[in-house]
């Protein structure tokens, strides 16, 4: 049975490439029938954080990853020691400096990679290496090999900074006379200029991504995205497409580029096909509540097309909500006029209706003989406080007769 794994280290963030590394993971698992396991290495008490280890898992479940088992190598030191041991008494390590170091034999190591082919160290870049440090933990190069063969992992999957550690690891297999399992080492994310994606050149915490707004389902595809191609060069997938379609072999041996805009797009996307009701919901749970659900509901399809990311609803619908300040520098010629104008007919409509509303408007600008799009301009600063908004008749309907000539009053 196939058996994958991710071994993240609780370093207080939960990181966008392991989340990356996950997706391959478990959908190798779940395209197989196989377990996707979750162990945290928090082996490294110097660089463990308190609460790291929930930061994780609420990056993995906000983004729907979720795993079948769950170890902590700290609960398995007694494991390691033993296995060390084992490996001294048969005299394939030996202690130097209070630590347990592998004799490693000198001969080429090779493997067959399933994302990149055949891969060789030759015999002098792998040398004996360090199992058990001085204050007796293990070191990673040990710990993830005991590790993998006492939980049966079939496939490792993880990012191509470890290609240079599977040497040492190999080595370690066959010391213990254990089966190697198969390697597949995925492409690292990349900042704009090729860099190891850091959190100096693009926010790396997942957290961040959900503060933002990004939808999960969105993010999710587009990192699926960033290291394999659809069959069908398909963009927009979910989830179980992914699985349904997944193969290491079409995952990417180029770096992928983590581009903000491109994500933008695709979380912009997600946000457009997604229901009224849904994405008032989504809002409404984004914002706290802050925002009233009855108006969050009316206004969602206004803003559905307009936005990218949930937390720019903010700044586009906040009108709706509470009447602006209002920049005069951002009104143009004549505007004294054009709210008198407006606001002499709107007081006698009868049905505050959005079709009726833009008729009426019309009527009023090119009776006066207004240019239309100035007319509008100037109301549409005086009821938004913005040049840029949602549609101008439907928000009109939706802020309701008293509190719209209200506005325009104010300004006069
Ligand atoms: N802690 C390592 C990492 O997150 C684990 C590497 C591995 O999967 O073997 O990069």
């Amino acid at each position: 049975m196939v058996r994958v794994r991710i071994a993240p280290s609780p370093t207080g963030m939960a990181h966008v490439g392991t989340a990356y590394v996950s997706l391959f993971n478990l959908a190798f698992a779940r395209k197989n029938g196989g377990k996707f396991i979750l162990r945290i290495e928090d082996t490294d008490k110097k660089r463990e954080v308190e609460g790291g280890i929930d930061v994780i898992k609420e990056g993995l479940s906000w983004l729907g990853l979720t795993w079948d088992e769950f170890y902590r190598q700290s609960e398995r030191l007694s494991i390691y020691k033993e296995y060390a041991e084992k490996l001294l008494k048969e005299g394939k390590a030996y202690e130097e400096d209070g630590g347990i170091i592998l004799k490693v034999e000198k001969e080429d190591v090779s493997w067959k990679d399933l994302v990149r082919g055949e891969i060789t160290f030759p015999a002098d870049e792998v040398s004996d290496f360090a199992i058990i440090k001085k204050d007796g933990f293990p070191t990673y190069n040990f710990a993830v090999v005991v590790d993998d063969w006492q939980m049966k992992v079939t496939h490792v999957i993880r990012a191509e900074d470890h290609i240079s550690n599977t040497p040492r690891q190999i080595a370690a297999y066959k010391a213990l006379g254990a089966n190697i399992p198969e390697f597949a080492h995925v492409p690292l994310l990349r900042n704009k200029d090729k860099s190891k994606i850091s959190k100096r050149k693009n926010p790396v915490a997942l957290s961040w991504y959900k503060e933002e707004g990004y939808l999960p389902e969105a993010l999710v595809n587009f990192l699926c995205l960033l290291g394999w191609s659809h069959p069908e060069e398909k963009e927009v997938f979910d989830m179980d497409e992914f699985v349904k379609n997944f193969d290491l072999e079409r995952v990417r041996k180029a770096g992928p580029v983590f581009d903000m805009d491109k994500l933008d797009w695709m979380n912009g996307e997600y946000i457009k096909s997604m229901d009224d009701k849904k994405l008032a919901d989504t809002l409404a749970a984004f914002y706290k509540e802050r925002y009233e659900k009855d108006l969050l509901t009316k206004t969602a399809p206004l803003v559905k097309e307009r936005i990218r990311k949930l937390s720019e609803y903010e700044s586009l619908a906040s009108f709706y909500y509470e009447q602006p300040k209002i920049d005069k520098e951002l009104f143009g010629k004549d505007y004294k006029d054009h709210l008198e104008s407006a606001v002499e007919v709107l007081e006698s409509v009868g049905k505050w209706e959005a079709n009726n509303l833009g008729e009426v408007l019309v009527g009023v600008a090119d009776k006066k003989g207004f240019h239309r799009g100035d007319f509008f301009m100037n109301l549409r600063v005086a009821v938004t406080g913005k040049k840029v908004t949602p549609p101008f008749n439907e928000s009109v309907e939706i802020l309701g007769k008293e509190e719209t000539i209200k506005r325009l009053k104010t300004v006069l």
